[in-house]
């Protein structure tokens, strides 16, 4: 009777153990703690002297002896064990749990572990490790106590196996993903780099270009001041993508710099409208602004929001069709102002609509794309917007039907 109480106690003791581990094996996403933790539990689940893990890596098509609690065998880690002639090889190709209670006597004993005198390995158990039946490895608990091995053995040491896999292959896949992500921001960074001194680079060149179309355009010579026109056309074209280039860095750098007043929504309204005059005439366009119904005031530095309308604008006007019409309403939202710039031009598509606001993201492929622009102007809009504390959204009843660009900014008292 007390035997078979006793035998209860311990049974208990290692399922509250095991029950433990799979707690602590998820909280954790440090690889090297989480193979301690499992080695740790392994070997005191089966009352062994020490455990191992050996992990399959599926590119060199190796297992691969990953980490260990026996102090001597440190030096084999990183090493790949053979899958013939190697009990965990065995347990990786039969996928099945296998247990040895004399080393000696077992030819598939790998020998490649310099055993020193004092320490040989006599017996071993090792398990597979599997996620969603795929094996990942092999968990191996060597030299029981009181052998023979027995079949709670077995049972604990799968199930820790199993729970010990998926950690494991969350922690690797996180690794992954932060190596990734690493360098996704190097490559990032590269970018910025690269724009800003392009852009620099671009600007004395670009200026003594204008200077000299400035000059030719003077001239009596028709043709002469005709061919001036189009130098001066694409070069202005150019300085504003480098303006741009350089708002967008600058805004990235200095997302606080703004020279802030108080003026009325309408005030807002009308400089933007005036600012694509040109652009709207040379389209055939019209647009319609609509202020307020009553007076309101926001706390803005002026030319920046200016510059996220135009930029709204600007692509209402390209997305438009000739002689089209686009409209610029502003209407109080509680304590928002909210301003719309709708067309009716070619449209948004649903899943577009958060991407076009990434910079340098543009819906048409930049091969065979019929517009021009470099894909930053609303991300620079909405840096502006959200410099002062507002947001600004798209919507779109989809490709041809047309989209309305809003901007939502906190009211200001006079
Ligand atoms: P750019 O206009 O220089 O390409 P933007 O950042 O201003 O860059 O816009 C990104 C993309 O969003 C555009 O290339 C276009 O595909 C889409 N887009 C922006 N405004 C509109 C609009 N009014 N109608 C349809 N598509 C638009």
């Amino acid at each position: 009777m007390q035997e078979t109480i006793t035998e209860l106690e311990n049974k208990i003791a290692t399922l509250t153990r095991l029950m433990h581990v799979s707690t602590k094996l998820n909280s954790t996403l440090h690889i090297d703690d989480l193979l301690t933790q499992i080695m740790d539990a392994a070997a005191d689940i089966t009352n062994c002297e020490s455990a191992s893990v050996l992990l399959w890596n599926s590119n060199t098509r190796e297992l691969v002896f990953t980490a260990t609690t026996t102090d001597w065998a440190h030096d084999i880690i990183g090493k790949s064990v053979p899958l013939e002639g190697s009990i965990a090889g065995t347990i990786m190709q039969e996928r099945r749990v296998v247990q040895v209670d004399d080393t000696s006597s077992d030819p598939r004993h790998y020998t490649g572990i310099q055993e020193d005198g004092n320490f040989v390995i006599r017996s071993l158990m090792g398990v597979p490790m599997t996620v969603k039946k795929r094996l990942i490895g092999v968990l191996e608990v060597v030299d029981k106590r009181e052998l023979p091995w027995t079949d709670d053995d077995q049972q604990y040491l799968s199930a820790l196996a199993s729970q010990a896999a998926v950690a494991i292959e969350n922690a690797q896949l996180i690794t992954e993903l932060k190596r990734a992500n690493d360098e996704l921001s190097q490559l990032d960074k590269l970018k910025s780099d690269f724009i800003a001194i392009a852009s620099h680079e671009l600007r004395t060149p670009l200026g003594i270009i204008l200077g000299y179309a400035s000059f030719l355009q003077d001239q009596k010579e028709p043709k002469t001041r005709q061919h001036a026109q189009k130098v001066m056309k694409s070069a202005l074209k150019l300085r504003k993508i480098t303006e741009d280039l350089t708002n967008l860095r600058h805004l990235q750098q200095n997302p606080k710099s703004l020279q802030l007043a108080t003026l009325t929504v309408e005030q807002l309204l009308e400089d933007a409208h005036f600012d694509v005059l040109a652009m709207l005439d040379a389209k055939g366009q019209k647009l319609h602004v609509t202020p307020p119904p009553e007076t309101l005031y926001v706390h803005i530095d002026r030319s920046r929001l200016v510059m996220a309308l135009t930029n709204l604008l600007a692509n209402a006007i390209e997305f438009t069709e000739e002689n089209g019409h686009i409209t610029m309403h502003a209407e109080p939202r509680s304590d928002e102002v909210w301003i719309h710039v709708t067309d009716k031009g070619i449209g948004i598509e649903a899943e577009q609509l958060d991407r076009i606001f990434d910079q340098f993201y543009q819906v048409e492929n930049h091969l065979t794309r019929n517009h021009e622009g470099l894909g930053i102007g609303l991300s620079i809009a909405q840096a502006l917007v959200e410099a002062h504390g507002g947001r600004i959204w798209a919507t779109s009843d989809g490709l041809g039907a047309g989209s309305t660009f809003t901007i939502a900014l906190p009211l200001a008292s006079p």
